[in-house]
């Protein structure tokens, strides 16, 4: 029997815009899950030299901003009764992450450097027009096209870098799962997504 994708059998994603290859034809194992995966779900992280799926992609971006937020070693700044930290610790749950904040070497801590490394999601970057998604102008955009009250605290807390690749991991949500298994993705990233849609070009 030929090998065959974990995502395509999956059923439940959609692919990535800028796919290499031929659907359903693997060619590589994701190097953090270690699924066996096509071009059409996996991108290679041309600067790390590793091939990794669109899911571990948006989980390791996940992680990287609770990373730069301190939520690891808990010194991000609490102001008021539920904090962006307290958000991030519930997206990390969500995504099966609690207590597991170690990221690949040289993972980006910069959503260009992110952009750059992974050609395959390209076109939806383009999407935005904007060179930077962590700018107060595009996160300023997002907050007022009516997000919900925990986004709103997570997009006006969040340390520079940490905000676009959190929206990022957003793009990342909107665009692959499909199905029963968007309906599992953490709402924070799902409302980000509905936000970006209305500022798509
Ligand atoms: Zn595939
Ligand atoms: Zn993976």
């Amino acid at each position: 029997m030929p090998a065959i994708c974990y995502w395509c059998s999956i059923k439940g994603t959609s692919v990535i815009s800028n796919p290499l290859g031929k659907q359903d034809h693997p060619f590589g194992c994701c190097y953090n899950c270690h699924v066996l995966a096509c071009g059409y779900h996996a991108v290679r992280d041309n600067a790390a030299k590793e091939f990794v799926c669109f899911d571990c992609d948006k989980n390791n971006l996940c992680k990287m901003v609770a990373n730069i937020a301190g939520v690891a070693d808990n010194s991000f700044t609490v102001r008021i009764s539920i904090s962006p930290h307290d958000i991030l610790l519930k997206l990390l749950k969500e995504l099966g992450l609690s207590g597991q904040l170690i990221l690949p070497q040289n993972f980006p801590t910069d959503v260009s450097t992110f952009y750059e490394q992974r050609p395959g999601y390209k076109v939806w970057f383009d999407k935005f027009q904007v060179n930077d998604f962590s700018n107060q102008s595009f996160t300023s955009q997002l907050i007022n096209s009516g997000v919900a009250y925990d986004t709103r605290l997570v997009l006006e807390e969040l340390p520079y870098h940490a905000k676009g690749l959190l929206i990022a991991a957003a793009i990342i949500t909107d665009h692959m799962y499909t199905g029963s298994l968007r309906e599992e993705q953490p709402e924070l990233l799902l409302d980000l997504a509905k936000a970006l849609h209305k500022l798509q070009k």
